[in-house]
């Protein structure tokens, strides 16, 4: 019986539940009547049901798809404005003990080069991704107790804030490591992590276990629970995830919400992210085999139903994704992008050889971050590379607050522009400045309160002088 209060995974994310609004928005998706209904709700930002949500995914009318589309292009204005977020990942180890078979780590290959990084590695690292001027990261990492254990990643955490590289820093650490216990959730948040990643892969239990054949990541229940756990654990940014290309994504994306509504239920607070990866190539995996894979159109469509659906969630998209779609979606409700990303380990600090690739999988979009930024404004967005809510302690439900008192254009948007001029002070080529300090000087008009707006423009000009890291 579906239950979104329910501890046990199997009746927040309930499939007969799943199964019914699937029916049900297959029944209704010419019904215009209840879509402008529907749409109306939606319009008031509070989001929607899952089965709201899954008649719009559905929805079959041209006119009420653009719609649709405009609805959750103007959420994202009205929301998160024009800035992007910017990070990058960071692969600690490839040792896995799992047996997913759609990834490459998967302990049964054996042609895949296994690498762990040392301290000193991981140093040569972040010092390689401060020099191109992230501030943000993703930690990712296989499942393996004896060759990543939970001290591993804290030492790798502690290792990662330490470093001050010139005018470099991280100033956040997102984790993405497999689902753990509530203890290590605990030492994972007093380590300082900004959100805790995992993506679910599939909600469909049957297909998850024949996905996860074997190693501890088969257990449905322990992996679909894993954000209870994080949040009992005191984490109260999760992001959640689904690989979409394994089942059907109609399936995902209802239960997906049914997993947001249960956090929310439960916990107060919704998810902070949702990431929408897709299937790729890889060392040993032939994404074709997966017969699930979704083209840009439907990926464009869920991502705007997203948006709508959870209006205060950010929406997360990788260099999975071409530079041509990450054009089509980012202004449907994107707020993070990578950058310049590598998925090997230790593929940041020295170009690995091809016979030694370690890559998870591979990308598609390769340009440096330097193109990406200045892509981003020639398109009239900001990247922004802020990490002031984690630092001021605005998490979780103080985070929503914010958004819902509409402070974003007085709090995110300045933060945005003054680590934009960071960037682009201290690692931008003279195009990407050029483009930037114009920016900028328009940008910082729109700030509403005028006092805000005085503040950030003097700590603008002394960030010229070499000053760094203000927030608000
Ligand atoms: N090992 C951790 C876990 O079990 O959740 C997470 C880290 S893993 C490095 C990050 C994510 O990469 C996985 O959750 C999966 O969704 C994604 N991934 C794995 N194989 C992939 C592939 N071939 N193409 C695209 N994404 C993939």
């Amino acid at each position: 019986m579906y239950n979104p209060k329910s501890k046990k995974a199997e009746e927040f994310i309930d499939h007969q539940e799943v199964l019914d609004t699937l029916q049900y928005a297959e029944a209704n998706k010419h019904n215009e009547a209840l879509i402008d209904e529907i749409l109306q709700k939606a319009r008031e930002y509070k989001g929607l049901s899952h089965r709201e949500a899954a008649v719009l995914l559905d929805c079959d009318i041209p006119e009420k798809n653009k719609e649709i589309e405009e609805l959750a292009a103007k959420i994202k204005q009205d929301f998160y404005g024009n800035r992007i977020v910017m990070f990058a990942p960071l692969y600690l180890s490839n040792y896995c003990v799992n047996g997913c078979v759609y990834c490459p780590y998967h302990a049964q290959n054996k042609t895949i080069p296994r690498k762990k990084l040392t301290q000193e590695e991981i140093k040569k690292e972040v010092i390689a991704l401060q020099d191109m001027g992230h501030k943000r990261l993703a930690l990712e990492a296989g499942e393996d107790p004896v060759n990543n254990p939970i001290e591993y990643i804290l030492e790798s955490i502690k290792t990662i804030y330490s470093i001050q590289h010139k005018n470099g820093a991280i100033r956040r650490v997102n984790v993405n490591i497999a689902a753990t216990t509530v203890e290590n959730y605990r030492k994972l948040k007093e380590a300082g992590i900004g959100t805790y990643i995992l993506f679910q892969e599939t909600y469909h239990k049957e297909s998850y276990e024949k996905l996860h054949p074997t190693g501890p990541k088969h257990n449905y229940a322990y992996h679909t629970e894993a954000m209870d756990r994080a949040m009992e654990g005191g984490i109260d940014d999760v992001g959640l995830g689904v690989l979409f290309g394994l089942e059907l994504y109609r399936y995902e994306f209802a239960a997906l919400l049914m997993h947001a509504e249960h956090l929310e239920a439960t916990f107060g607070v919704g998810p902070h992210t949702i990431s929408v990866p897709r299937i790729k190539r890889a060392d040993d995996i032939d994404p074709d085999v997966f017969d699930n894979g979704i083209n840009d159109d439907i990926f464009a469509k869920l991502i705007a139903c997203i948006r709508i659906a959870v209006p205060y969630t950010g929406m997360i998209i990788s260099t999975r994704e071409s530079k041509e779609c990450r054009e089509k979606v980012l202004h449907l409700g994107v707020s993070q992008i990578s950058g310049a990303s590598r998925t090997s380990v230790g593929g940041y600090a020295e170009e690995e050889p091809e016979e030694e690739n370690s890559a998870q999988f591979d990308i598609s979009d390769n340009r440096t971050l330097d193109e990406v930024v200045r892509w981003l404004m020639e398109m009239g967005d900001i990247p922004s590379f802020c990490t002031a809510c984690y630092r001021e302690g605005r998490t979780g439900d103080r985070f929503m607050t914010l958004c819902k008192n509409g402070q974003i254009l007085n709090c995110c948007h300045p933060n945005a522009l003054m680590t934009l001029k960071e960037y682009l002070e201290d690692y931008a080529t003279e195009p990407t400045k050029k483009i930037g300090y114009e920016l900028i000087e328009r940008e910082i008009e729109r700030v509403p309160n005028p006092k805000v707006k005085e503040l950030v423009k003097e700590k603008l000009k002394a960030i010229g002088e070499g000053k760094r890291d203000f927030r608000l």
